[in-house]
């Protein structure tokens, strides 16, 4: 089997300052990591490989230094890694860069083996848009399951892929024909600490580095800027909400009379959630407690 995993560097989240007068990311000095959800795929392909064999090829677009992220993913047990590089791809937005990693990855099979399943992290933690996998997936034409939280089996002689999807409220057990993409939640498994002789050989292994033109893409103007439809027309950061903490009168009131206070006051700060969780008021149609004082 052939798993191929996406992966990006992004700056530590944790220690990202924003300009006080531009308001911009402030990238400098930031430490870089590999995307959570990223290391999350890497260690669910790998753990396939334990189970049912193959290989495991980690994929990233990105500048030069983004080989630091690939060489730490051949150190957790990665088996090959393909480094998209050129200034073509500068400026990518979420079409451009689904475009340049879905015909990377199309390349990928060409030249070494046809992948069984194309992970990637459900979002990442800088760009944050979710559509990456998605888009590689349409390309492709591969069958998508997204926010998988674990796969549960994969049976090699029907080519079938079973995965357990989180969903609002629940659970979904899924199946579906390989070859297949799945945007992976991060935090089922811890990633595996990378063994002796996998840091050896990954000191060994060459990064294969692809410009545009390596990758098979023949027309540059569909990646990068060029590609790029996404406009960012303002950036800011959020305002920062005021809110104050509010005293309710408990003196000499029975602890029911304080919790009826209590849910009143939310209710009236958030009339919407009255409705959402299903209070519909003194109507009566559902069986929730009345706490709307005035009816
Ligand atoms: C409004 C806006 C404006 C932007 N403007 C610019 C800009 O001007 N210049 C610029 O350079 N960038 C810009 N970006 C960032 C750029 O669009 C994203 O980095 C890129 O398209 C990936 O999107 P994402 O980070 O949201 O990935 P998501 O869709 O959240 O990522 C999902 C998964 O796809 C995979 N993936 C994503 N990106 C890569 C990658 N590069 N290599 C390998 N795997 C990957 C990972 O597995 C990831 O977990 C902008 C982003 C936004 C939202």
């Amino acid at each position: 089997m052939h798993f191929v995993v996406c992966i990006k560097q992004v700056p530590d989240s944790a220690q990202i300052r924003v300009h006080p007068v531009t308001n911009t990311i402030m990238r400098q000095g930031v430490p870089t990591i590999i995307n959570p959800h990223d290391l999350a795929a890497l260690e669910e392909a790998l753990k396939l490989c334990d189970t049912y064999g193959g290989e495991v090829t980690v994929v990233t677009m990105g500048p030069k230094m983004a080989e630091d992220a690939l060489r730490k993913a051949l150190t957790f047990g990665a088996h090959r890694a393909v480094l998209l590089t050129d200034r073509h791809f500068a400026g990518s937005d979420t079409l451009a860069t689904s475009f340049a990693l879905a015909q990377a990855i199309a390349e990928i099979g060409d030249t070494f083996a046809t992948p069984d399943v194309v992970f990637t992290g459900k979002q990442t933690i800088d760009g944050d848009t979710a559509q990456v996998g998605p888009g590689i997936a349409k390309r492709l034409d591969l069958q998508q399951l997204t926010y998988v939280a674990k796969i549960l089996s994969i049976d090699a002689a029907s080519r079938e892929i079973t995965v357990e999807r989180r969903a609002e409220g629940g659970s979904q057990i899924l199946r579906t024909r390989l070859p297949c993409l799945v945007t992976m939640l991060d935090g089922a498994d811890a990633i595996r600490r990378g063994r002796l002789d996998d840091a050896l050989r990954a000191a060994r292994t060459k990064v294969v580095k692809w410009s545009a033109a390596d990758a098979g893409i023949a027309e540059p103007a569909n990646c990068g800027l060029r590609g790029s439809p996404t406009v960012v027309k303002r950036v800011f950061a959020p305002t920062s909400r005021e809110q104050k903490a509010r005293q309710i009168d408990t003196t000499n009131k029975p602890l029911c009379e304080i919790a009826g206070d209590l849910i009143a006051a939310i209710f009236a700060d958030q009339p919407a959630l009255k409705h959402d969780l299903g209070f519909l008021g003194s109507t009566g149609q559902q069986g929730a407690p009345d706490v709307d004082r005035e009816s």
